[in-house]
């Protein structure tokens, strides 16, 4: 090798083994990993019973460890270079703070749940960027989840993992997040979006089209609002049900609403909860008209899709902001375009997009360059295809 060429970066598995050898002196005897992820279709319809199409991306947390035969966890966490050591016994809430409440709460959940769960010696390390959208959190979990799995000889499936880690970030990290982040980390495969009923927890893979890539593009933009809206949003969703429940008392959740019967039902609601529920109504339907595109090999059907969803959660659900309206008319305007919306919360935050691969360098440029030339700031930019959600491997000699 020459001297000149750069150094390769290390994965996140090469990193988590490295730090295990160097905190335990000795060598890990697994390794697990789980990716981040981020959602094609279905904005703000998971807290609404509704469908929601996300795939994970090529970023993950890698979990280097070994059983141990007592119920102690130390785990050092190669991001952070600090080491936490809790007992099992001693898990409640609120009694492991910081970055190990994530691994705390998984073997709290566990615990919880009366499944017999072993001590373990673990390092931890990752590539996905924290708090950018591509739910770090979630991947965290997910992937202790499943090292908690392995030294406890526990038989769950993936699905139990995912709700083993909503609880602990619910439940002990404190945090009020939905399914779909720890399922999409647990359960999805590579070349498919997972198309996931948030009611029933039911999943369906569809096979994306294999000559497009997934891109998604930040803002660069954090709003200050975002949780009080977000929130907001989901008290007129919660209002909204409530006054539809007293016209027809089958309606307990949006889900509830037929898209044929919303038109005769939205003369219930006062503004702008017509808005609100007519944006959720038509978005659980496009989800599943999109997941049908997919599998009818209908790429620019599923374009167009995105794009309507774009506009419903910005006219109707208002939680688009003027740098994400640019950026999803900027990609509309570029060569390769197939589909751009918001995705997550809104209020800034990051738009996914999809391109044709042989164009998606033009279609960055042509982003990138006006985007900078409208706003005055760089975009972040991130190019993957769909991932595989959470693996284990025992290490080899
Ligand atoms: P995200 O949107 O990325 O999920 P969250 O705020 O929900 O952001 O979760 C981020 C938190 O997860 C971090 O503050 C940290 O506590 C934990 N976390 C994420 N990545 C790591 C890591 N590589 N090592 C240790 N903890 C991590
Ligand atoms: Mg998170």
């Amino acid at each position: 090798m020459s001297t000149t060429e750069p150094a390769k970066e290390l994965t996140p598995l090469e990193l988590a083994r490295t730090a295990f050898e160097k905190a335990f002196e000795h060598r890990p005897d697994f390794l697990s990993r789980a990716p981040g992820r981020v959602n094609l279709m279905g904005g703000h319809v998971d807290y609404n019973d509704g469908l929601v199409l996300p795939v994970a991306v090529d970023l993950e947390v890698a979990v280097a460890f070994t059983p141990r035969d007592d119920r102690h966890i130390r785990i050092y966490a190669e991001s952070f270079d600090e080491t936490a050591e809790f007992d099992i016994s001693e898990l409640t809430p609120g009694s492991v703070g910081g970055w190990a409440a994530y691994p705390a709460g998984v073997a709290w959940a566990i615990a919880k749940a009366d499944l017999p769960l072993s001590g373990l010696d673990a390092a931890v390390a990752s590539n996905i960027p924290i708090g950018s959208g591509l739910s770090s959190s979630a991947a965290l979990e997910v992937a202790f989840a499943a090292a908690f799995r392995q030294v406890s000889g526990l038989e769950l499936p993936e699905l139990k993992l995912a709700q083993l880690s909503q609880a602990a970030e619910n439940n002990f990290v404190g945090v009020q997040c939905g399914i779909m982040d720890q399922v999409a980390a647990a359960c999805a495969l590579p070349g498919k979006a997972l198309l996931l009923d948030c009611r029933t927890l039911g999943i369906r893979h569809v096979a994306l089209p294999s000559g497009v890539r997934i891109v998604v593009l930040g803002t660069g933009i954090e709003r200050q609002l975002r949780d009080s809206e977000y929130n907001e949003r989901r008290r007129e969703c919660a209002e909204a049900v409530k006054r539809l429940s007293a016209v027809d008392n089958d309606i307990r959740s949006l889900r509830d609403v037929e898209a044929e019967a919303l038109q005769s039902l939205l003369r219930h609601l006062p503004p702008p909860l017509d808005r609100r529920a007519r944006h959720v109504v038509g978005e659980i339907e496009r989800v599943q008209l999109a997941a049908a595109a997919l599998e009818a090999s209908e790429t620019e059907r599923f374009g167009e899709l995105m794009f309507a969803s774009h506009r419903s959660l910005r006219d109707d659900f208002q939680v688009s902001s003027d740098e994400l309206d640019g950026l999803v008319e900027l990609a509309r305007q570029a060569p390769g375009t197939v589909g751009a919306r918001l995705t997550g919360a809104g209020f800034g935050g990051c738009t996914v997009n999809l391109a044709t691969a042989a164009l998606v360098d033009d279609f960055l440029d042509y982003v990138m360059e006006n985007y900078h030339r409208l706003y005055g700031r760089e975009a972040d930019e991130f190019i993957t295809d769909a991932a595989r959600g959470v693996t284990v491997e025992k290490v080899g000699w």
